[in-house]
């Protein structure tokens, strides 16, 4: 049977290996799984997010309020936006989507940073665009900026914080560089580390009604996957200008949010105490990798992020690296499919972080 032929070089997306699948695989007892590759946050979610999934569990017959009033309210509250300026998608996954079906086609070009998010290549390719990528592997703006004039994209992605590097851009010389973008050219910042970044370093943080306000041709993405901890439930939002957002409704299938998603970030958009906390343990954590690679001469990029990046030297390969830890029960994200010799580490709660250092200075 023939097929879409744009579909014939997709490489489907590597999610993180899960839990049960390394149960069945290596016979492990799932008590003694460490999933560390998704970026989850390992602290769970908010216990009020629980109770109010819970109570409002007997209302699954019906659909999904499709106004998203309740989410949508509390979203233009907390980023002082209106609610027209606003697209919640089942996950910011399928506000990426929805971006590239609006945007862009067969003859488009879609800019990328040479190591970023994969599902930037992989929707750009449902819709037969061609990729350009830089060169270096930290977001370089003058790099981006030459590759914009010669090409002249019609989609630029900036991740910042960057998945899977941790690097953030600095906002300042983010807000020059989106000066000097032609009106017809999308920027889409992907923010779905940026509760962690604007913990961290005030100078990385995006403000995205300041983004909206100054420029017509950027969309700022959120998520409720990270920070939130609500990878289960698939909410992340679109923040733009009322016409992009008019253009991304018209691609959005009806009811894509369920009532149980909804409510759960709903809640959970209140429970600001849940998320500084386990940000603030993040970040605790993070001086103990940091630490610890400085102790066994392993490179360690600077993250603004809830994960680390390690970079091994030509006397190991991170493939083996990911490998062996599997077998241990421990689940990482190995970088070689990104061109780097690197494993990324989501940064765990304290025991399983032990588990992760005692598990590496047994392999090296
Ligand atoms: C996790 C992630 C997303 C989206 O996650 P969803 O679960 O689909 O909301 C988007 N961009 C980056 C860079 C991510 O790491």
């Amino acid at each position: 049977m023939k097929f879409n032929k744009k579909l014939q070089n997709i490489k489907n997306y590597e999610a993180g290996k899960p839990i049960e699948l390394v149960v069945r695989e290596f016979g492990i007892e799932p008590k003694d799984i460490v999933k560390l590759a998704s970026n989850e946050n390992p602290y769970g979610c908010s216990v009020k997010v629980q109770k109010g999934v819970c109570d409002i569990a007997s209302k699954m017959a019906m659909y999904p309020d499709d106004s998203m009033m309740k989410l949508k309210e509390g979203l233009a509250k907390r980023f002082s936006v209106a609610q027209d300026e606003l697209i919640i998608g089942s996950g910011s996954d399928q506000v990426i989507e929805f971006i590239m079906h609006a945007k862009a086609d067969e003859n488009s070009k879609i800019l990328i940073n040479s190591v970023t998010f994969a599902m930037y290549e992989i929707y750009a390719k449902h819709v037969g665009a061609e990729i350009i990528r830089t060169q270096s592997q930290k977001h370089d703006l003058n790099e981006f900026y030459t590759l914009y004039k010669e090409h002249n994209p019609d989609i630029i992605f900036l991740c910042t914080p960057n998945n899977p590097t941790g690097d953030a851009i600095n906002t300042q010389e983010m807000m020059s560089f989106l000066q000097k973008i032609d009106n017809d050219t999308l920027v889409v910042v992907d923010g779905a580390y940026m509760e962690y970044a604007e913990f961290k370093d005030n100078a990385k943080k995006v403000t995205p009604k300041e983004l909206i306000a100054k420029f017509d041709n950027v969309i700022y993405l959120g998520t409720f996957s990270k920070a939130y901890g609500l990878g289960g439930m698939r909410v992340g939002y679109g923040i733009a200008t009322k016409s992009i957002i008019q253009e991304l409704y018209k691609l959005r299938p009806p009811f894509n949010i369920t009532t149980l998603s909804l409510e759960a970030a709903s809640i959970a958009l209140e429970d600001i105490d849940f998320v500084n906390e386990s940000i603030k343990l993040n970040f605790e954590e993070m001086k103990r990798y940091e630490e610890f690679a400085k102790a066994k001469k392993i490179d360690i990029i600077e993250s603004y992020t809830n994960f680390v990046t390690l970079c091994f030297d030509e006397t190991k390969k991170s493939s083996d690296i990911a490998a062996s830890l599997l077998q241990k029960g421990m689940i990482v994200r190995d970088l070689s499919g990104y061109g780097m010799n690197a494993i990324r580490v989501t940064v765990g709660t304290h025991d399983q972080n032990d588990r992760f250092f005692a598990l590496i200075e047994e392999l090296l």
